[in-house]
């Protein structure tokens, strides 16, 4: 054994060499606090305030509506609660999906218990959703909408921009969770018409336990961690240094070269799915064929328990997921599936293969050759 094949980037990447050192020296020598006012504070203040230049250059976004956060799940609270809170005397409705990250599901069943009413409106066996329901579910207290950018489950991407005419036409914000589009979709925030959104930067070659909420300067939001002046006074807390330099250095990487990045891994998933077909002609593609993330590959196969499969897979070293990774321990059928209308059975025989830039069409072939040598051992 040895061989390690990672195909689970939708639920974390490798942290890349590059980003790990320009992280190190604020590990070792820069650890002064950014608030301090003698050089080393100073020069921690300067690596993220350069950090957060980059972030927003990425997305094409004002620097000054960038806040740092834990990672996607609190940027995801931070935006949908502020907002909530903050506006609650305009109105107490929020629309989003059914096929939401638990990040923004909890979160509005969290507010419902505040008095906050929510709509979660479906998707198509496509997983997209419907705009014209969504237009239709617009109240007179609608405040927010949030619908995610591209799903972490069957990879799904959103309608964002016309979402976005929606949002504008009935002056309501609107938040994206673009945790997953993040390095895998050339994102224009401005042109898009998003208001507020949440990024995450272990899912695109950074590390864990760092995010960003992006929040339009216009929306009044309140706070989810109070404290400090940092962030603003928005978000308090002493800042991550290393990480959030560490994700300026991820996203700068991430968002270089998108196209022929995407391309490259789009060729390996694809050479994937063909040579799974070739093997069992029966395989069900999750999700919709063409407007789905690069690296997903969400794929059902008839009659194999889905943990099974895990189980076989990572006996050969191969890492792959079922449902997302927040809800592996969890039997329950995936929310997302269910949403898209498989039935219990075609949910549990389902696997999600998620490439990503490392991996290689050899990789792709030792799957392959793992999955012919024991599937049918594994049947039933
Ligand atoms: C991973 C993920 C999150 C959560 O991000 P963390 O940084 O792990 O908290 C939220 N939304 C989506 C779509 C994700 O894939």
């Amino acid at each position: 054994m040895g061989r390690l094949i990672y195909a689970d980037n939708s639920a974390t990447t490798k942290l890349d060499k590059r980003v790990l050192d320009e992280m190190l020296p604020y590990l070792e020598f820069e650890y002064g606090n950014p608030s301090s006012s003698y050089s080393i504070g100073i020069k921690a203040r300067k690596a993220i305030d350069k950090a957060r230049e980059v972030i927003a250059g990425a997305i094409n976004v004002c620097e000054s509506d960038i806040y740092f956060t834990s990672g996607g799940s609190e940027a995801d609270n931070m935006i949908i609660k502020g907002i909530a809170r903050a506006n609650k005397n305009k109105g107490k409705h929020i629309i989003t999906s059914r096929i939401e990250h638990f990040a923004v599901l909890n979160t509005c069943e969290s507010l419902e218990r505040e008095g906050f009413s929510v709509t979660y409106i479906g998707v198509d066996k496509n997983g997209m959703i419907n705009l014209e329901e969504l237009e239709k579910s617009i109240r007179d207290d609608t405040i927010l909408i949030s619908i995610m950018f591209a799903n972490n489950e069957i990879g799904t991407i959103e309608p964002i921009k016309e979402i976005g005419k929606i949002a504008k036409k009935h002056n309501i914000y609107f938040h994206t969770d673009a945790v997953q589009a993040i390095g895998n979709i050339a994102i224009d925030v401005d042109d898009l018409g998003v208001d507020a959104l949440s990024m995450s930067a272990h899912k695109f070659y950074g590390p864990k336990g760092v995010g960003v909420a992006y929040i339009n300067e216009k929306i009044d939001f309140c706070n989810l961690i109070d404290g400090g002046h940092q962030e603003k006074c928005k978000r308090a807390g002493t800042e991550n240094v290393a990480s959030i330099v560490g994700m300026g250095k991820a996203i700068e990487i991430a968002t270089s070269n998108i196209s022929e990045k995407i391309s490259k891994v789009k060729m390996i998933r694809d050479y994937c799915y063909k040579k799974m077909l070739d093997l069992d002609s029966k395989i069900i593609l999750n999700g919709s064929f063409n407007n789905r993330l690069a690296g997903n590959l969400n794929v059902c196969f008839d009659g194999i328990d889905n943990q099974n499969m895990l189980l076989l897979l990572d006996m050969n070293g191969i890492c792959v997921s079922t449902g997302s990774a927040c809800n592996s321990n969890v039997s329950a059928p995936s929310h997302v599936l269910s949403a898209i209308g498989c039935d219990s059975k075609r949910a549990n025989n389902s696997v999600r293969f998620s490439f990503g830039e490392l991996n290689t069409l050899e990789e792709v072939d030792y799957i392959i050759d793992v999955l012919k040598n024991n599937m049918n051992r594994i049947r039933h």
